[in-house]
């Protein structure tokens, strides 16, 4: 009986060609040693070749590992052409049912462990560089995925679509808003026409961290559209709170309690009415889908992000009394913000979809959060960093591969 993970993932490979399923296949392929399936897959990857059509295990002297990863490879193939995981399924049947051709050198027979001690426990060292609001969003999300990415920092992360498409949309909207400080309905075609060329242009200069040219072509209408939407909420926005922007990318750097902390906010915003300020992230994955979500997260500590503009803002001696998250991922619906209005300690919650309110006494708690979670991290007291036990934390994550903690997902339904 096969184990459902990998019955699933020999589903993923055969029906949709999902290379993490295939990786994931040769990973627990028991004929073939962790050491020589891992090596296999970062060869594949360094040099973009299909693993199906690797010619051999880079790391490996045993010909029996050598048979083992032709006859896989014979069988993913086969399962993919076929459109149907049988052949990959009657592989590892095979290998639970007889003996494995392979198995890990018997290291424990040569050396017994007595002669190895432990080595003593020793505290990780931890990077002695300011806090990021992100990067305490991945310690809250994914303790282990945050010591490989800044305590280890082993590999770059690889490009995707989705973060060329983010920073190309970004580099257009820096450009554009430091010529249309005062954004207006007046301005409305100007304006589209502007942001339009710019798009077009930043899509152009990030053309090379796109793997296709189809990708970039897709991306940049994507951003195109979107833009057209964003112009429609600027103009909309104006005409009910007139405002001027003031910040773009701007770098903070503020100490909170004995912390150093920095990031860059997107944008940020004066009110003419009242001189007060909205700080804005501008987002282009997935978000909160109201108001009344977002705050919730921000009261379980699970996002930083607003709050930490806001701090950095107030201790700068400005007053914010509003955050937003502008989305700019879906060019089929309008931009809509999430924008929380800042309130006294004792005002209650209001909601409205993708409007609310956050109380000063929850940004105070998320602020302390912060300087808490740094105090933990800085002091070396962590033992372990315990990986998520939410596969979804795991969908993103480019350590998956050296991850052996992480949570198996849910069997994917539907999916035949
Ligand atoms: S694979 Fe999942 S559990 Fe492992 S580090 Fe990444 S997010 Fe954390």
């Amino acid at each position: 009986m096969l184990r459902p993970t990998i019955a699933q993932d020999a589903l993923a490979w055969s029906n949709r060609g999902d290379r993490s399923a295939l990786e994931r296949l040769l990973l627990a392929y028991p004929a073939i040693s962790s050491i020589s399936a891992t090596a296999a897959i970062a060869l594949a990857r360094a040099t973009r070749s299909p693993l199906e059509e690797a010619t051999g295990l880079p790391l490996s002297r045993d010909p029996r590992e050598g048979d083992a990863f032709a006859l896989w490879r014979s069988a993913a193939r086969e399962a993919r052409a076929n459109r149907e995981p049988r052949a990959l399924e009657l592989l590892f049947e095979s290998v639970d049912r007889d003996a494995p051709p392979f198995s890990a050198p018997a290291l424990r027979e040569v050396v017994p462990p007595s002669t190895l001690p432990p080595d003593p426990p020793q505290p990780v060292p931890t990077p002695n560089r300011p806090f990021s609001a992100s990067a305490l969003n991945m310690f809250v999300d994914c303790r282990r995925r945050w010591f490989y990415r800044y305590v280890c920092d082993p590999i770059d992360e690889p490009n995707a679509p989705a973060a060329s498409y983010g920073t190309a949309f970004h580099a257009a909207l820096e450009r554009f808003h430091s010529e249309f400080a005062r954004p207006s309905a007046a301005l409305r075609t100007e304006m589209q026409q502007r942001l339009d060329a710019l798009v077009v242009d930043a899509f152009e200069r990030a053309r090379p961290t796109f793997d296709t040219v189809v990708e970039v072509e897709l991306q940049k209408q994507r951003a195109r559209r979107t833009a057209l939407r964003y112009i429609d909420w600027l103009c909309e926005r104006a005409e009910q709170l007139p405002f001027e922007v003031i910040g773009i990318e701007r770098r903070v750097a503020p100490t909170i309690g004995d912390r150093q902390f920095v990031g860059f906010i997107d944008r940020i915003d004066r009110f003419e009415r009242d001189g007060s300020l909205a700080v804005i992230d501008y987002k282009t994955g997935s978000i909160a889908e109201s108001a009344k979500e977002y705050r919730e997260r921000v009261r379980r500590f699970e996002d930083f992000q607003l709050p930490f503009y806001y701090w950095s803002q107030q201790l700068a001696g400005e007053s914010v009394s509003r955050l937003a998250l502008v989305p700019l991922k879906d060019h089929t619906v309008p931009v809509t913000p999430i924008e929380l209005e800042v309130v006294s300690a004792t005002a209650p919650s209001r909601d409205n979809g993708a409007r609310g309110t956050i109380s000063i006494l929850d940004l105070e708690r998320a602020r302390d959060r912060m300087v808490e979670l740094a105090d933990e991290i800085c002091s070396e007291r962590i033992d372990a960093f315990r990986a998520s036990t939410d596969p979804e934390s795991c969908a993103y994550c480019i350590y998956t591969l050296a991850c052996r903690a992480r949570p198996q997902p849910e069997p994917e339904r539907f999916s035949r």
